[in-house]
């Protein structure tokens, strides 16, 4: 039984936005996650493949077209972890890798550590081979748009930002409460013909972000978690609130030790989130196959195949096809 779920971001969409881009993306991507699993691949290598694609995309907001900082570098963040024994790889703050997603794979595959930031991360890629690249390539236009709209704001916003007149600053520390609108983050969860479950994420974080700053994307039991006892999970919004609630981690442990279904353990999860003030979403997987992508924000993009092995696509509530 084979299953799938891609996100890029959630956020707060003009209803009126064309997203017809973003959507191409995400189908062409998740029928060729699909199209792998089928002829055999594992979760694990299927949501990093899935990942990389989004993160050489610059219509999502990781590797290339990430989200710039306040000083207007990216910083990015990834993890992927494998649910059949929870070894994961994890890095944060990186400028220099194309495809963080990979590195993290790599940490996973060959240790020592399971985490790792900013120039000591890049320098153990490039101790794997990985080319270090000038964080200028991965810079495009609209995001060097998005940090000067935020800092004439005083914000510090989520990705996909199509609401950004007219928004309150929020200053930091509390990112989190920040009453703008959009994120853009990218991830995928899969579960394969054996049953092994994995989840990947990657993002630049929020635009005009202080440097050093991680989001929960990297953070494994906040944004990114799987264990094939339960439920291989990828969140998108605003990473404060999603590391208070150990958002991955209260699905897992809810859905593994209090047997409650995956729909009911991310709506309580999301629901805890909300009183954190925070906006966003999840897609996952659980052991048995069934597949959910809630969000409490006005839209999330994303795309999954469940029982029926079609692939669905969707930006809003309603709009899957
Ligand atoms: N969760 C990410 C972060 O806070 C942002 C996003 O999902 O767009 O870094």
């Amino acid at each position: 039984m084979i299953r799938f779920a891609l996100h890029g971001g959630a956020g707060e969409l003009h209803a009126d936005a064309d997203t017809r881009e973003q959507r191409a993306v995400l189908r062409r991507v998740g029928e060729q996650a699909l199209a792998a699993l089928r002829k055999g691949a594992s979760a694990l290598e299927v949501v990093e493949a899935a990942v990389v694609a989004m993160e050489d995309c610059p219509l999502f907001n990781a590797g290339t077209g990430a989200t710039l900082t306040a000083d207007g570098v990216p910083e990015l963040d990834a993890a992927i972890m494998d649910g059949s024994d929870r070894r994961c790889g994890a890095l944060t703050g990186v400028s220099r890798l194309a495809n963080p997603v990979r590195v993290a794979r790599r940490m996973l595959e060959h240790g020592p550590h399971v985490f790792m930031s900013g120039a000591g991360a890049e320098r153990y890629a490039e101790s794997q081979g990985f080319t270090l690249i000038d964080p200028q390539t991965l810079i495009i236009a609209e995001r060097e748009r998005q940090l000067a709209a935020a800092k004439r704001t005083g914000s510090i916003l989520l990705d996909h930002d199509t609401k950004l007149e007219g928004l309150e600053g929020t200053p930091p520390p509390d990112a989190a409460s920040t009453d703008s609108a959009a994120f853009g983050t990218v991830g995928a969860v899969a579960r394969d013909a054996n049953g092994r479950l994995a989840a990947a994420t990657s993002t630049g974080g929020l635009t005009n972000k202080l440097p050093g700053r991680i989001g929960d994307s990297p953070v494994p039991g906040a944004g990114t978690y799987a264990d094939n006892r339960s439920v291989a999970i990828s969140c998108t919004g605003t990473g404060e609130s999603f590391i208070r609630a150990c958002f991955g981690h209260t699905v897992h442990a809810q859905v593994l030790y209090a047997s409650r279904p995956l729909a009911d353990a991310c709506a309580q999860t999301l629901a805890d989130l909300g009183t954190l003030h925070g906006r966003g979403g999840c897609i996952a997987i659980d052991r048995d196959g069934h597949v959910v992508t809630p969000f409490n924000s006005t839209a999330m993009f994303r795309a999954w195949a469940g029982a029926d092995g079609r692939l669905y696509v969707a930006v809003g509530d309603d709009d899957a096809d």
